[in-house]
């Protein structure tokens, strides 16, 4: 169970990153994903899951939010003041859309009070793509693959960090949980495994 120093501040929220599917709670609510920017608000009636939709927010008690990657950014969004939780999924396709800042500005209040939670996913080292997946990040989170010419490193954690510091959240309210799906053998990997399964995020309101 990987733990987020942030999110344990806070006696009203359950949580779990990367974690079986059998540990999700089974009310949870989840969206399609399709790798696009559809944000949607959950309700107290909202019924999983949720048609072509990345990031999911609520005001609710008691309904967890839930976001399913193998390689993709996993994030856990916590708003204390006003009490609001989300999920967004954040794979390079929803990253270079900017998924993570289009959520909190959605919002329409104060991003520095948000606690952004990056979960375990494909890390700096072994997220090697081509120049047109490259060409879509700023410059600052890609450098040259030495294994392979042509080809190039991006990191997802940072272009996601990145997002958040544009919005002025301040640095002590972003974790990172630095685990890489590819190289941790637990977790899944499509591009390790080629196969349907996933590490499952979810944050809750008691
Ligand atoms: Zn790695």
């Amino acid at each position: 169970m990987h733990k987020s120093k942030l999110l344990d501040q806070f006696p009203e929220i359950s949580y779990g990153i990367a974690v079986p599917a059998e540990l999700v709670p089974t009310n949870a609510v989840r969206g399609e994903q399709v790798h696009k920017e559809t944000i949607a608000w959950v309700g107290e009636h909202t019924e999983s899951p949720i048609a072509r939709t990345d990031a999911l927010l609520t005001r609710e008690k008691a309904k967890p939010l839930a976001v399913y990657t193998a390689d993709c950014v996993p994030v856990l969004l916590y708003e204390p003041k006003r009490r609001i939780v989300g999920t967004v999924h954040a794979g390079w396709r929803g990253t270079a859309l900017e998924i993570v800042r289009k959520s909190i500005e959605a919002l329409k209040c104060p991003p520095k009070d948000f606690r952004v939670i990056l979960g375990p996913a494909i890390c700096p080292n072994c997220f090697e793509v081509g120049a047109e997946v490259s060409r879509q990040f700023d410059p600052s989170c890609v450098r040259e693959s030495e294994k392979e010419e042509g080809k190039f490193l991006v990191d997802l954690w940072q272009a996601n960090i990145n997002q958040c510091l544009e919005l002025e959240i301040p640095e002590s309210h972003i974790e990172v949980i630095r685990v890489c799906t590819f190289e941790t053998q637990k977790l899944a990997s499509f591009r390790r495994d080629h196969s349907d399964s996933r590490n499952f995020s979810w944050i809750a309101q008691k």
